[in-house]
Parts: C-alpha cells; structure tokens; sequence
C-alpha cells in the first residue's frame, strides 16, 4: 500500500576520508523515498526553495516518486546540512543546519498522500512530524526517525511524536540519551512501556541502528539483530540511516495482507540493511540511483547465508 513520507528534501555538502560534494541532493526524506520506491509507491510531503532544481525531483521521478507534495516556497532557501567524517565512518560532526523553508512550514498532503495507510515521519523538526501524523490517523503502520539535535532541543515534542507511531527508529546512542538509560535492551524496553496520553497505540517496535556494526529491533516479546553487510569500501554514510528505514518501512507497506508478525519484521530488517550497504558505498544518492532490484535480490540471499547457523548438538562439560 501507498508510502507518505514527510522529512527534510536537502542539499548537502558532505566531506569524508575520501572525498566531498558540495550541495548535493540529500535529506532525510530523499534518502527514505528512494530505498523504499523499490517496495511500493511513495508520495513525498515536504518544502523546497528556489534554488532547489527540476534534475534534482528528476532523480525522484524517474523512480516513480510521486512528488506532488513537494512544495516550491517563493523566496525561499532549501534545507542545507553540511557534515563532516573521520576516518571512524560511524561518527560525524555536523559543521551547518540551515532549516530554511521547514521555518514555519505547514503540511499540506495532496489526496495522494492523505490516501497512504503507510507513513514514515522521516527525521525533522518533531512538531512537524506530529501536523503530518494528525492528517492520517488510521494508517495502518507508521515509523518515525529523530536524531540528537531534536532530542536536545525539543525534547517534549519529541516524546510526544514517538508516543503516536507504532515503530522508533533510532541510532543507539540516541535511544540511550533519550531515555537516559545506558543498556540498549532496557532503553528500548523503556519505551516500550511508555503509556501515551493520547488515544494512540504507542510504539510496539524499536529499531535501534549502530552504523557499521548493523542493527537490532526490540518488541515487548524479542529481540534480533543483524550485521551490518560486510563491504570493503565504504565511502559516505550520509543518509544510510534513511536508507535503511526506506528498506524496513517499504517492505511492511509491500506486505498489506501480512499481521506485523516476528518474521515479517526479521525479513524487512534483512531489506533495510541491504539497502543501507549499498546507499554507503558512494556519496549521496549516487548509487542509490543506479541500483537495480535484482541486485538487492542477490544481496539479501548472500546476508542470508552469513547470517545463518545450525545447531550443534555436543554433551557439554558441566
Ligand atoms: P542519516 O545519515 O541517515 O542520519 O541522514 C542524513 C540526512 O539527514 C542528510 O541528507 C541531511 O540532509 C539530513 N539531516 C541532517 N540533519 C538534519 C536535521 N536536523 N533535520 C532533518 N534532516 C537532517
């Protein structure tokens, strides 16, 4: 069933140990459309200025991005992020956020959108995440994305986005500084407990990524985890965190007939690491672009392979 994501449409100059763009498309919502257009069809809601270019929703269309609710505001500036990478690829410095046009940004979703019973509040300004959840309150599965700075700034608001989704995907040491607790298992089973305010279900999934060490999903009854796919070059990891949510988010959208069971959720974890290792292997959206669907296929049977073991029955000593 039809996507609708809401996030930043970005550009962003990025620089890593092997090399750097300047203002190239990025945001959150970019990175999330692209993966997920794989699965299903997906409706972007979001702002854009008027340096932002008709190549650039190109690269979103000839993916079949629906990019009506993309809004051009006069006058206005795209959102601009620029980052930085060391050689340990799993930490970054942010060197400049420019919010932009999302300054007091209203949402408003063409009926295509509105339509979606899937929907993904890409990372953003958490009050924003809410006006766009409040438009479709009966979606059948919605996830959510943050980050630190969110969680630094609008700490409220944050928990109050989180408490109206069904699923939190975080990085690991966000879900530590938001709950303030240091083991990963009991963070999210925090949350898990967490009891909304409002008449919404709260989350029953967690997805805590850990860059290159993979990622693990943690419900109220279990617990998996992946590796990340091994890959001797990785190049820019900007974006893979919304890469990867594209995987996940998609492959629960393609799968509407599916309860949200166990299995299904191990299998959409398989998707979204796929995804996310090739998002890294270049910058940007550059391989993302070029990225065939048969060549996730055959990824996600090698992760298959490597992730699987057999039982070893031996009478132990003791
Ligand atoms: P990721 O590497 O998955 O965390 O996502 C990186 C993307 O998020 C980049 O393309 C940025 O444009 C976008 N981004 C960075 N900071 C923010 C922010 N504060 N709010 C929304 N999007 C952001």
């Amino acid at each position: 069933m039809p996507i609708t994501v809401v996030g930043s449409i970005a550009y962003d100059t990025v620089k890593t140990p092997f090399g750097e763009r300047q203002r190239m498309l990025g945001g959150a919502a970019v990175h999330f459309a692209l993966a997920a257009s794989f699965f299903d069809d997906v409706c972007v809601v979001g702002p854009v200025g008027e340096d932002f270019g008709e190549q650039q929703l190109d690269v979103m269309r000839r993916r079949g991005i629906d990019v009506d609710a993309v809004e051009r505001i006069d006058g206005g500036r795209t959102f601009f992020w620029q980052g930085e990478y060391g050689w340990d690829l799993n930490t970054r410095e942010t060197i400049d956020t420019q919010l932009g046009v999302f300054e007091g940004f209203q949402p408003k979703l063409t009926p295509a959108a509105l339509a979606s019973d899937v929907l993904f509040l890409a990372n953003i300004q958490p009050d924003l995440q809410r006006e766009v959840r409040a438009q479709l309150p009966d979606a059948r599965f919605v996830a959510l994305d943050s980050m630190n700075l969110w969680i630094d700034i609008a700490r409220e608001s944050l928990i109050a986005a989180i408490e109206e989704v069904d699923c939190l995907i975080l990085n690991d040491a966000e879900l530590r500084q938001l709950t303030g607790k240091p083991n990963l298992v009991s963070a999210a089973r925090e949350i898990l407990a967490w009891e909304p305010a409002s008449s919404y279900r709260g989350p029953s999934v967690i997805v805590a990524k850990q860059g290159e060490y993979g990622a693990a999903l943690i419900t109220r009854e279990s617990f998996f985890a992946l590796p990340a796919y091994p890959l001797e070059t990785v190049v820019d990891p900007t974006g893979a965190g919304d890469t990867f949510a594209g995987g996940l988010v998609g492959y629960i959208a393609a799968h509407p007939e599916e309860q949200l069971s166990e299995q299904l959720l191990r299998r959409a974890m398989a998707h979204a690491t796929v995804l996310a290792s090739f998002n890294v292997a270049e910058f940007g959206t550059e391989r993302i672009e070029r990225l065939e669907g048969r060549e996730i296929v055959a990824r996600i049977a090698e992760l298959q392979a490597m992730t699987q073991f057999s039982g070893a029955p031996l009478a132990l000593r003791g």
